[in-house]
C-alpha cells in the first residue's frame, strides 16, 4: 500500500541523517510547514548533543542513535531537556524505523553504502522515499528499482541535478524508474551539469599537494565532507550519472556531463524536436527537499528569488576527463555492468576516508579506485547479501592498494 497518500493531518518524516547537511537542510523546510510536516523520526550517527538539540526543536517520536553505545548518553540528554520521545540505537533500528508506521515519507540522507539497508527498507514498505544518499542507488540500483515496485511508493530524487531533469520530464511520465524509457518520452539526452568543483580548470600537477580542508572548499555549495571530496574529485557526477541511468531507464551514451561553474542550471533534458529544458535556480538544496516533499504541490522553501540579471554570465564546457579521472573510471564501471558500480563505490569510499585522514594524496583517489576495479571484474547483481558480500571484498581490496602504497 502506498501508506504516502493514505493519512491526513501533516505528513510523518523520517530524516536518515538529521544531523548532516541535506538533513539540517530538510529539517528547515519541514519546520516552516508545521501544517504540512512534522519530523517523526530522527537519525545520528554518533553526535549525541546535535541529535539532542534536533530532538528539542523538532519533538520527534523517535530518535535513533547509530552507534548503540551512546543510547544511554542520548537517552539521559533527552530527558534532562524534558523532551519525551522514543530513544533506540544500532543500524537495524534505523532499517526498521525506515519500515515503521511512524513515517510515510523517508528522507534518506545517511552518507555512503551506510544508507543502502534504511533506504531498500523504506522502498519496500511503500514510502514516498526522498532519496539523497546516492551511493545507495549507485550500489544496489536494480534492487532498489524492484523494492520500490514492490512497495508501490514514490521515489522523488533529492540530487539536484536529478531532481531538476525530474522536473522537465513530460508531465505524468515523471516515473520512467517505472519502465518508460526515454525514447518512446521524445528524449534524446540527459545533460547533467557539474559545477567543475574546487579544483575545475588546475592540471594534475597542480593537484599533487591538495589537502581535505583545500578539497572540501566547494565553491557554490556547502556539504558533507564525503561528497565535498567526490565533487572535487568529480566521482560525485561519475555516481550521478550512475544514478540518473537507474532513476530515468536511460543508457550511457544517453547521459552528457557538462561543466557549469555558476551552479544555476541544475541539468537539462534534450528533446528529439531540439529542445532543450532546464531547471534553474540559486544553489540551495532547500530547493530540491521542498520540491521532493510536497510534490506534485510548490511550497515556499526560505531559497532567495534567482535573479539572473545580476549573476554572472552563464558558462558551459566539457569536463577534463584526463585530470579527474574519477568521473571516466565511473563511466566505466556503469558500461561495463552487474556489480561494478557498486566495486566503484566501495572503493572510492575507502579512498576518500583515506584521503580525509591524510593518509592518501588526492590523485591517489583514482588509483585506489581503478585498481580495485581491475582486481575484481564486474559479476551479475544477484541479491543484497551477494552485494554486501562484493561491497566488503573491494574495501578489504582498497585497504590493501593503500597498505602498498604506503
Ligand atoms: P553529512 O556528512 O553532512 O551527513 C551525513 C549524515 O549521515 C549525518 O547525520 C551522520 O550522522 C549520518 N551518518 C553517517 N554515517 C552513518 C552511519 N554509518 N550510520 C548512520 N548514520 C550515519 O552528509 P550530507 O552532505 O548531508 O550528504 C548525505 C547524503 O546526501 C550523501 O549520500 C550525499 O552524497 C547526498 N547528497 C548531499 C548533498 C548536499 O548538498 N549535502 C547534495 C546531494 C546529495
Ligand atoms: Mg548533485
Amino acid at each position: 500500500m502506498n501508506t504516502a497518500t493514505s493519512q491526513s493531518g501533516p505528513r510523518k518524516v523520517a530524516i536518515l541523517g538529521a544531523t548532516g547537511s541535506i538533513g539540517g537542510s530538510t529539517l528547515d523546510v519541514i519546520a516552516r510547514h508545521p501544517q504540512r510536516f512534522h519530523a517523526s523520526v530522527l537519525t545520528a550517527h554518533s553526535n549525541v548533543d546535535a541529535l539532542a538539540e534536533l530532538c528539542v526543536l523538532h519533538r520527534p517520536e523517535l530518535a535513533i542513535i547509530a552507534d548503540p553505545a551512546l543510547e544511554p548518553l542520548l537517552a539521559q540528554r533527552l530527558r534532562a531537556a524534558g523532551v519525551a520521545c522514543e530513544v533506540a540505537s544500532g543500524h537495524d533500528a534505523i532499517t526498521a524505523a525506515a519500515a515503521s508506521a511512524l513515517c510515510d515519507t523517508v528522507v534518506a540522507a545517511i552518507v555512503g553504502a551506510a544508507g543502502l539497508d534504511s533506504t531498500l527498507a523504506a522502498a519496500r514498505a511503500g514510502k514516498r522515499l526522498l532519496l539523497a544518499n546516492k551511493e545507495s542507488i549507485v550500489m544496489a540500483g536494480s534492487l532498489l528499482l524492484e523494492a520500490l515496485a514492490s512497495g508501490a511508493g514514490e521515489l522523488i530524487p533529492v540530487d539536484s541535478e536529478h531532481n531538476a531533469i525530474f522536473q522537465c520530464l513530460p508531465g505524468g511520465r515523471s516515473h520512467l524508474h517505472k519502465g518508460g524509457s526515454l525514447q518512446a518520452s521524445g528524449i534524446r539526452r540527459l545533460i547533467l551539469t557539474a559545477s567543475g568543483g574546487p579544483f575545475r580548470g588546475r592540471s594534475r600537477a597542480e593537484l599533487a599537494g591538495i589537502t581535505p580542508d583545500q578539497a572540501c572548499k566547494h565553491p557554490n555549495w556547502s556539504m558533507g565532507r564525503k561528497i565535498s571530496v567526490d565533487s572535487a574529485t568529480l566521482m560525485n557526477k561519475g555516481l550521478e550519472v550512475i544514478e540518473a541511468h537507474h532513476l530515468f531507464n536511460a543508457p550511457a551514451d544517453a547521459i552528457e556531463v557538462l561543466v557549469h561553474p555558476q551552479s544555476l542550471v541544475h541539468s537539462l533534458v534534450e528533446y528529439v524536436d531540439g529542445s532543450v529544458l532546464a531547471q534553474l535556480g540559486n544553489p540551495d538544496m532547500r530547493t530540491a527537499i521542498a520540491h521532493a516533499l510536497s510534490w506534485p504541490d510548490r511550497i515556499e522553501a526560505g531559497v532567495a528569488p534567482l535573479d539572473l540579471a545580476a549573476s554572472a554570465p552563464l558558462a558551459f564546457e566539457p569536463p577534463d576527463l584526463t585530470t579527474f579521472r574519477c568521473l571516466a573510471l565511473a563511466f566505466q564501471a556503469l558500461r561495463a555492468g552487474g556489480d561494478a558500480t557498486a566495486i566503484l563505490n566501495a572503493a572510492n569510499e575507502v579512498a576518500v576516508e583515506a584521503f580525509l585522514a591524510g593518509g592518501l594524496p588526492f590523485l591517489s583517489i583514482a588509483d585506489v579506485v581503478e585498481s580495485v576495479l581491475t582486481e575484481l571484474p564486474s559479476q551479475a547483481v544477484v541479491d543484497v547479501q551477494t552485494l554486501v558480500e562484493r561491497d566488503r571484498l573491494a574495501r578489504e581490496a582498497a585497504r590493501r592498494v593503500l597498505r602498498n602504497a604506503c
